[in-house]
């Protein structure tokens, strides 16, 4: 089947001031199945955010293509974006700042349906924007009075919920959420990750799920994308990735799991800073902070490639790799 998101060597880049260019993203491949569920992990400033908005085109990319449902929206112009835009919807982290305080919550989430035409094209009825209202408030686990109230008198949780209701209001396929739990108390983001991996389940959702924290993939990912100053260093299934890490990177990330994953790589303390991106280091990315890196790591970039199936990493030594060197 087609994917539903797809990125062909998608590269984002600034250019600051004095002639130096931050290279955001830097060469990111890679596709999302209907149905999957993609975590997209790293520290911050490692660039997700910034993909993640070119996921969407709310941000143009430098180079490289961005395909949604199999349709290049790379250089598509916003009047041609438009009638795409109901499919594909972000969640973004703070969900306070995402919701006008000045309007209820049955005016923010008609706002949408206002907006954008029906699918057959037609505009939606006060009836029918109503009744959707509520099968978004019962979809989210918020009480229908909740429309008729303002921001304010929500607590964090059930702005998120506010949130993501806005989100699936015109039926996306696609959800990119930005960190979506990171602002929540960790007692209610076990709710929202859950109201999430139920969500996929009901509607049959596509997300990518973007966090800097394992733990919180962990539960509800199908695959990981691992990133590290603007590339994917490991890509696989999230079982194989959390439980036999082959790059470096992922097995000091996993070590920083609070609830240690049985078998995992022995705890690695990772050195120093993440360097900056705008000069990032030679060779492989992360050979300044690497307890494994050798010579070779500081001249040669290696290249994302298959360690099992299914499973890639960008490592000359790949842990559990033959290539390792004891
Ligand atoms: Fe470490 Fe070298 Fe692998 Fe980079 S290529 S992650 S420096 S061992
Ligand atoms: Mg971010």
């Amino acid at each position: 089947s087609t994917p539903v998101l797809e990125l062909r060597d998608v590269r984002k880049t600034y250019r600051l001031p004095r002639g130096q260019k931050l290279k955001a993203v830097d060469g990111i491949s890679l596709r999302v199945m209907p149905g999957e569920m993609l975590g997209l992990v790293g520290e911050s400033g490692c660039g997700k955010s910034t993909l993640g908005r070119c996921m969407l085109r709310l941000d143009d990319v430098s180079s490289g293509q961005v395909l949604f449902e199999g349709r290049d929206i790379t250089t598509l112009s916003e009047r041609k974006l438009r009638p795409l835009r109901p499919g594909m919807q972000m969640v973004f982290q703070n969900s306070t700042a995402a919701l006008n305080p000045c309007r209820r919550i049955g005016d923010l989430l008609a706002e949408p349906l206002r907006v954008h035409p029906a699918p057959d094209g037609r505009r939606r009825t006060s009836a029918t924007i109503t009744a959707r209202l509520h099968e978004l408030m019962a979809l989210v686990g918020l009480p229908a009075s909740a429309l008729a109230r303002y921001p304010h008198a929500f607590s964090g949780g059930q702005r998120q919920r506010i949130n993501i209701a806005r989100a699936l209001a015109l039926s996306p396929r696609l959800v990119v959420a930005d960190e979506p739990v990171s602002a929540l108390d960790v007692s209610v983001q076990a709710q929202i990750v859950n109201l999430f991996a139920d969500l996929r389940a009901r509607l049959g959702l596509t997300y990518v799920f973007v966090a800097h924290d394992l733990a919180v993939v962990r539960q509800i990912s199908t695959r990981v994308a691992v990133m590290y100053l603007g590339a994917i260093v490991e890509c696989g299934e999230t079982d194989a990735v959390l439980h036999a890490p082959a790059h470096p990177y992922t097995a000091a990330l996993t070590a920083a799991v609070p609830r240690p994953v049985v078998g995992a790589a022995p705890a690695m303390l990772l050195r120093g800073d993440v360097p900056s991106p705008v000069n990032r280091p030679a060779g492989c990315r992360f050979h300044t902070r690497c307890p494994q890196a050798q010579a070779r790591c500081g001249v040669e970039e290696p290249l994302l490639r298959a360690i099992r199936p299914g499973h890639e990493a960008a490592c000359h030594y790949p842990l559990g790799g033959e290539h390792r060197k004891v």
